[in-house]
Parts: C-alpha cells; structure tokens; sequence
C-alpha cells in the first residue's frame, strides 16, 4: 500500500499517530469485525436477507409516494432498486466475507465507500450524482444489517483512535474530552471555527478543509495527523512512520521548555506587565488552566454547558458550576461570558432558526435579549455564584450602547429580584463587553463609558470587518487578522478603553499565536486570554522583549497597508526579538502554511 499525503489546513499542533476511525452522522460506521471461518455462510445469508428486506422496504416506498405524489417522484426509486440488484456490487461483497473473513456490514460498508469514490472520481455530473442514491441504499442496507445500539458513537468509542469526519460540530467535539481520542481530521471546516478551537484546548492534533479525506481514508487505515503542517497522511511507509515518531518524541520531550514561567509574571524586560489569562470551555479543563499558570479566566465560554443535553441548565446546575470555577481562582478573576449560541453553536433544547447566514442570524446577545428566561437563569446563577471569588460578567456580541443598556436592564432585574429574597451577591460585580462587532470598536469610546472592562473577540471581529464567514474553509485566504482595518479596531478599543481608564483584554485565538503576541502586546492591551497550552510560550515571549520594540512593531504596522506585510514584520521581529522562544519551533514555522490567527 503507498502512502497518500493529503493536505487540509493546520487547526491544532501535535502529531497524533493511530488507526482510522471514520465518523459520519450521514453514513452508518461500521466498526470491523472478524469471523470464524464456519461463520462465512451465516454472514453471507445475512446480506442476502438484508438485500431481500431494503428491496421490500424500496418497493413499499415506491408505491406510497406513487400513489401519494404521482409516478413521476415514484421512479427516483428505480436507481435505488437497480443499485440492489447490482451483481458487482453483490459479489465483490460475498467475495470480501469469503476473502477478507470480516462481517458482512463491515465488507458492505468498505464496498460501498469504495464504490462512492469511484463515482466521486467521474467526470459526468450526471453519474457522479449518483453518489447520494449509492449512499442512501447503503444506509438502508445496513440498517438492516446491524443493531442500531451497536453502531458506534464518540460517547461509546473506548480504544485510541484518529476520528476522521466531514464535519464535527462543537458539540461533538466537546463529547471528544476526556476520551481516547488521538487526533482528527475533517473535510470542512476552518482554524477559527469553534471545533478546532476546542481541539487546541483540548491538546488534540487536528487538521480541517481536507475536502474529501472521508472518502479517501477507510476505517482502520493508519494515520498520522501533522495537526503543524496541516497534513493527513494515510497508510505512511515506514520510513515516514519513524520520522514522525521521533519528531513526536521531541516534541513530548520539549513539552515543557516553558515550565520555569509558570510562576513568573508576564512582565517585560522594562518592567510593563500585562495579564495573561485562559480560555475556558467546560470546567474540565481547570486544572490544565491552572497547570499553565493562567492568572485566571478571561473568558469562560458557558454556551458548552448547554450542548449535548435536551433540556436547559438549570440555575442550581450553573450556579454549582460557575461557584466551582471561581472558588478554583480565588483572587483570580474569572471572566463569564453570558451564552453565545448561534454562528456555528446550536443546541437541542432551543429551536433556533437556521438562518441563510448564521454568523449573521439570532446569535448571542440578541438571542439572549429575545429569550428573557434563559438569560435571567443564567444571570441570576452568576450573580450568585459572585460571593465566592472574583467573577467578571461578560455579554458577547454587543453592537453598540443599546444592546448594553437593554441586557444590563434585564440584569437590574434580577439584582432587584435577589435582593427582594436576601439572596446575596456581588453588589460591585464588574460587567464589561466583548468587542467582536466592529459597531462596537466604533463606538469603544461610547461603551467605554458604561462597561467596566473590554475583550476583543478577534475570531469575530475579522470575520465581520471583512465580511468573511469565519467556518468557511474556502475562504482561509481572505481572513486575515492582521488586515490594516482590523488592527485600527483593536487600537482604536484600546485607545477609547484606556482614555476612560477601563482596562482591554483580547480573547480570540490571535493571543495565544506566537507571531503576533509582540503586535498586540505593543497595541496596549492589558490582557491576553488564550487556550491554555500556548499560556508559558506567550509568557516567555512577553518576558523576553522591551516594551518599546513591541510599541515600535505596532506604530510600524499599524503603517502597512497589507496585511501580508504585517504578518510577515511580525514573524521577523519576533524571531529577531526572542530567538530563544521560535529556535525549537524552526519545523513548524518554516513550513506550517496556514495564515496566522
Ligand atoms: C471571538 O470572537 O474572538 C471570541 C473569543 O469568541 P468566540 O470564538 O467564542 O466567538
Ligand atoms: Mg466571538
């Protein structure tokens, strides 16, 4: 078997080593599994009666839709039925169970995926149209073929595994914690999209945008994920496989270079401290937080609590989890951002609207305001939970001082309500506002007046400065953070924050990316929060430079009118400025092509 490289973009750096394992709500995986040789006829028998049962099915559902919507709609059945009459595809099954002695769900499904390339691979438009009824039946096939409760789910998965799938949504990714899971790698997806800023939390190597690697890559293939360089190689001859084990060698042995910050203050050379804080998605990554040295949480992402469950969470449930949190950081501040579903986040127990552009439909804080119920539960678990540390209220998504107004109103309310109960609370609660709405980097100096703290959500605001969805991978090119406009926004927030002595943080997955830490450092941010893993070689780099070069790096950028050409200053001047930090990076620095975020 030769090896196949294929190329997508780098979400999370690592490299992850380890059997394929296709996942794909659409199609119905098939773990393998082998049989005994007297078992080859009762697994060829199975087939049959599965054939003889989809065919039966097929032709039912013919004649309902025949009668229901005419003959016309009835005949899009008739490729279906072909397809299980088709003596290739029924024979090269039969001949697998016999050859390959595995069962007849495993063999079909491998048939069938291989029969999905081919077709994939034709230049009629017609025929390679044919895929979707090819995946249909087999669906059908299997369904009979298999008990439901055996087929696999991320939940269920047990052994060490490459998940390998179209697309996976946050949720999904978030039902990845704490599992066996060695890396993954899907067909859409983008270095900003929710899903691959889960994965770097989580320190799993993931690569997005490979285009068509679920039709390529078979269960149980061997894989090496290169989450740097953005790389899936399939099937890697062994010579490849030992480059890539020792490189994962060194890397675990240089995993931790940067302990010696832990305890240090991100202070420069000349004496400007900044705070560097973490990312948070779900709790369980508290002690990694921590493990880093994170002076706290600059942004708590609760949306996750309300995924993979039915029901709403109810305010005894986030008030346990917010008050875990805070009592975790004591003095530390711990920054909760109220939910932001919508854009690529949904959950089961709220309908809400596919709109043609997501990014732009009922999101955030306009659901939140549109939803009274759900955000006075919310609020009133985090104002009670402020009693026990040092809890900052954040909304996302506001767009200017009358969004602030009406969700503060709301948050009047339920203060009003607490006390009215002698329920306690923080009366001095900070609240601030995420800027990631360039309405809101216009009127930072207007906000500025009536929020208690900003955070930058860079993942947003280039999206929408640019107009360039931030989940779409054929887009990658033309997000560019370090574009001219964006780093006007930034400096004028910071500008309007400090003019009314209010302090700014930046939350977006720019802050923990080494090539552009000294930019913003040197735009006057006071906060950096970032994914945990990338919090010491942040720290270190801060430690390792005068505050007068990073100021100089931000004037000569904020110069430059390609964002080409700032991102390429930065990555000079910050080899030129802590060569130590990059030295042991040279690998993935020189050849990882994805744009910095
Ligand atoms: C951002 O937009 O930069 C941000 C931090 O929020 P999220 O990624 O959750 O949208
Ligand atoms: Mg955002």
């Amino acid at each position: 078997m030769n090896e196949i490289i294929l190329k997508g973009v780098p979400a999370a750096a690592g490299i992850a080593i380890g059997p394929a394992y296709i996942l794909d709500k659409q199609d119905i995986v098939v773990p393998p599994r082998d049989i005994l040789e007297q078992e080859i006829p009762i697994e060829i028998a199975r087939f049959d009666e599965a054939l003889i049962k989809t065919r039966e099915e097929v032709a039912d559902l013919q004649r309902k839709i025949g009668d229901e919507m005419g003959t016309q709609h009835a005949q899009i059945f008739d490729a279906h039925l072909m397809a299980l009459e088709d003596r290739t595809l029924i024979e090269d099954v039969i001949k697998g169970i016999r050859q390959r002695k595995q069962s007849a769900e495993y063999i079909f499904s491998t048939v069938l995926k291989k029969y999905a390339k081919v077709f994939a691979e034709l230049k009629d438009e017609y025929l390679r149209d044919r895929i979707a009824d090819i995946n249909d039946i087999g669906r059908r096939v299997l369904k009979n073929l298999i008990d439901e409760d055996k087929l696999y789910e991320i939940e269920r998965l047990e052994e060490e595994l490459v998940i390998i799938a179209h697309d996976l949504s946050p949720s999904d990714t978030v039902s990845m914690f704490k599992k066996n899971i060695l890396g993954f790698a899907t067909d859409i997806g983008s270095r900003t999209s929710h899903t691959a800023i889960m994965a770097k939390s989580m320190g799993v190597p993931a690569v997005v945008a490979l285009k068509d690697a679920t039709l390529r890559i078979t269960n149980q293939d061997l894989l090496i994920i290169d989450g740097r360089m953005g790389l899936v190689i399939i099937n890697p001859a062994d010579s490849t496989l030992e480059i890539y084990r020792k490189e994962q060698e060194r890397i675990h042995s240089l995993s931790h270079r940067f302990d010696d910050m832990r305890e240090l203050p991100a202070e420069t050379k000349d004496g400007h401290r900044i705070q560097i804080l973490a990312n948070l998605e779900i709790p369980e990554e508290i002690p990694t937080a921590k493990g880093q040295g994170a002076g706290g949480i600059g942004l708590y992402r609760t949306e996750f609590f309300y995924m993979n469950r039915r029901d709403l969470p109810s305010e005894e449930e986030q008030y346990e989890a917010y008050s875990k949190v805070a009592c975790e950081f004591g003095d530390q501040p711990v920054t909760i951002r109220t939910v932001d579903i919508g854009g690529d986040k949904f959950i089961s127990s709220v309908q809400i609207p596919r709109d043609m552009y997501p990014f732009l439909g009922w999101r955030a804080i306009k659901f939140c305001l549109a939803q009274p119920q759900i955000f006075k539960t919310q609020l009133r678990a985090i104002l009670r939970a402020s009693v026990h540390g040092n809890i900052r209220l954040m909304y996302p998504m506001i767009s200017g001082p009358s969004e602030l107004r009406q969700a503060n109103a709301i948050l009047e309310e339920v203060k009003a309500e607490l006390r009215v109960h002698n329920i306690p609370f923080n009366e001095h609660l900070a609240v601030g506002v995420m800027i990631e709405v360039p309405s809101a980097a216009m009127t930072a100096d207007m906000l500025a007046k009536e929020a208690a703290f900003f955070s930058i959500g860079t993942n947003d605001l280039v999206q929408y400065t640019l107009a360039v969805d931030r989940a779409n991978e054929q887009l990658a090119d033309f997000y560019e953070p370090c574009h001219p406009s964006v780093l006007r926004l930034i400096k004028r927030t910071v500008d309007a924050a400090h003019a009314e002595g209010i302090h700014v943080g930046l939350c977006g997955e720019m802050s923990g990316e080494p090539n552009l830490a000294l930019l913003l450092l040197g735009l006057g941010l006071d906060e950096l929060s970032m994914t945990p893993l990338s919090i010491l070689q942040i720290k270190q780099l801060v430690r390792s430079v005068n505050f007068s070069d990073a100021q100089s790096l931000a004037t000569q950028a904020l110069d430059l009118r390609l964002g080409s050409e700032i991102e390429d200053l930065c990555k000079l001047r910050a080899r030129e400025l802590a060569p130590q930090v990059f030295r042991v990076d040279a690998r993935s620095s020189q050849n990882n092509q994805g744009k910095a975020i």
